[in-house]
């Protein structure tokens, strides 16, 4: 990439590194944001260092938000008795879309991965325990259903059992192996709608 001067192929670089973003993309990316016009091209840059600095993890559910709660957990219209307990934040993206879920959430930031040498210790787990400790009459285990989802759910459903509150396991509606942000949210809801208690 030598045809193009220093600060560009530097652009290019930092972009490539980006997911889903190849050389191709980032060469597109590039020169693409050299052409916009410079408040455009500051908001952005802007957007991201703002967000980078304040975004943190929720306290109670450890979602990103840039608040010490997120609105979920701050909304008093919402049951702080049914947890669900999702992978990331994206998941849980994917369940306030549909707008049929009004209990809370539990992100992980994870799930159990042997092979990846990802452990109980690696993912928010205690703290979901800990926050079980409260008056909790639910937790929905929402994992994907990759081996990974289902190995963290049952070692969620083993730890949540003997508290005696309730634990169930959305269906798998829900093709194996698939990710629950690209799946749509009539089927969401049918793995939300037809748990099955653990
Ligand atoms: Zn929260």
């Amino acid at each position: 990439m030598n045809y193009y001067s220093s600060q560009i192929t530097n652009l290019i670089e930092e972009l490539s590194k980006l997911p889903g973003i190849g050389a191709k993309s980032a060469q597109r990316l590039a020169f693409h944001i050299i052409n916009m016009p410079q408040e455009q091209v500051d908001r952005l840059s802007g957007a991201m260092v703002e967000a980078k600095r304040n975004v943190r993890y929720c306290k109670e559910c450890f979602t990103l938000t840039d608040q010490e709660l997120c609105p979920i957990c701050s909304s008093g219209g919402r049951d702080h008795q049914t947890i669900m307990v999702v992978e990331n934040s994206r998941d849980l993206a994917a369940y306030e879309k549909t707008g049929k879920y009004h209990g809370i959430y539990h992100v992980l930031h994870g799930a159990i991965s042997p092979m990846l040498g990802i452990g109980p210790g690696d993912i928010k787990l205690k703290e979901l325990i800990q926050r079980l400790q409260g008056e909790i009459k639910e937790v929905i285990i929402a994992t994907n259903s990759s081996l990974e989802g289902e190995t963290t759910a049952m070692y969620i459903s083993k730890l949540v059992k003997p508290t005696g509150i309730k634990v169930s396991r959305i269906a798998s509606g829900v093709p194996v192996g698939g990710d629950l942000e690209y799946i749509d949210e009539v089927t969401l809801l049918r793995a939300l709608e037809g748990r099955v208690e653990l």
